[in-house]
């Protein structure tokens, strides 16, 4: 078996008195797209945001490329190349397009990506490099975001809840832009409320249900009815003779997500 690029070992997180993750493990293998999939506060932004440095775990280690990382602060770790896409994206709306990938590009390591290549990436960009951000749609805003962290050359690129908001069909034009992503050589840990998408995007899977892991496979491994048994916490469906549910037709309609759609 090759080498993890990431790994988390048995990573225990708490918000005050509450237990977001509970000995949550995960080993993600370079070039690959691991999706972590969960309902709203299994723990996806927890331990996306553990990995990058934003909380401290309880208990449990982050690894990169061999190394521990758990104290390693956040700005050592993205110049070492773990680098986020915020939920919620977190540009500077007062900031042009252009001075945004600016921001990221002020970290960088050394690597393929620069400026040009994410105005070559993402086409429309460059003739509006101008404009602030906060007259931008949801959709481009998100391509910006992603711009930023690409220019910082990650190695390990953490995406997390890219369809937030967002149209189905943007979201789709925006997945479109991965495999051209995953060429340069990245890796990419995403979280992901929109179930379809994710095993669409996916090589291995995860699923979160209150801060614990209750499934994990290939996409081509997993049923649906276990995706949902995972999903849902639902019995029926984990011993294979359950049928949809309401709630798990919206799982692969995807309007598990925000109806914010821009
Ligand atoms: P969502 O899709 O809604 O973002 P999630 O799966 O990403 O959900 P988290 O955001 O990781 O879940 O939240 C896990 C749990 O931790 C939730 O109960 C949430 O309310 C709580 N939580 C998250 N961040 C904090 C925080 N900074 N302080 C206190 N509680 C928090």
């Amino acid at each position: 078996m090759s080498e993890p690029l990431l790994e988390v070992r048995e990573l225990t997180v708490h918000h005050g008195q509450l237990r977001a993750l509970d000995g949550v493990s995960l080993r993600v293998l370079p070039g690959e797209v691991y999706a972590i999939i969960g309902a709203n506060g299994a723990g996806k932004s927890t331990l996306l945001r553990t990995i990058a440095g934003l909380h401290q775990p309880t208990s449990g280690s982050v690894w990169f490329d061999g190394q521990d990382v758990t104290r390693v602060r956040t700005e050592r770790r993205a110049t070492r190349g773990i680098v986020m896409v915020p939920e919620g994206r977190r540009l500077f709306g007062s900031l042009s397009v252009h001075e945004n990938l600016q921001v990221g590009a002020s970290y960088a390591r050394k690597g393929p990506w620069n400026i040009e290549r994410v105005y070559e990436t993402f086409e429309w960009m460059k003739d509006r490099r101008g404009q602030l951000t906060a007259q931008l749609s949801g959709g481009e805003q998100q391509s910006v975001a992603i711009g930023r962290a690409l220019v910082a050359n990650p190695r390990v690129l953490l995406l997390d809840e890219l369809s937030l908001g967002l149209a189905p069909v943007v979201v789709q034009r925006i997945y479109a832009m991965l495999p051209q992503i995953l060429e340069s050589g990245l890796t990419v840990l995403l979280v992901e409320q929109d179930v379809s998408q994710a095993l669409r995007v996916a090589s291995h899977l995860q699923c979160l249900l209150e801060g614990h892991t209750t499934l994990e496979g290939t996409p081509s491994e997993v049923t649906a009815q276990q995706v949902e048994a995972a999903y849902f916490g639902l019995e029926q469906a984990a011993t294979g003779g359950g049928t949809s549910t309401e709630g798990s037709e919206s799982l692969w309609s995807g309007s598990t997500t925000s109806s914010r759609a821009s």
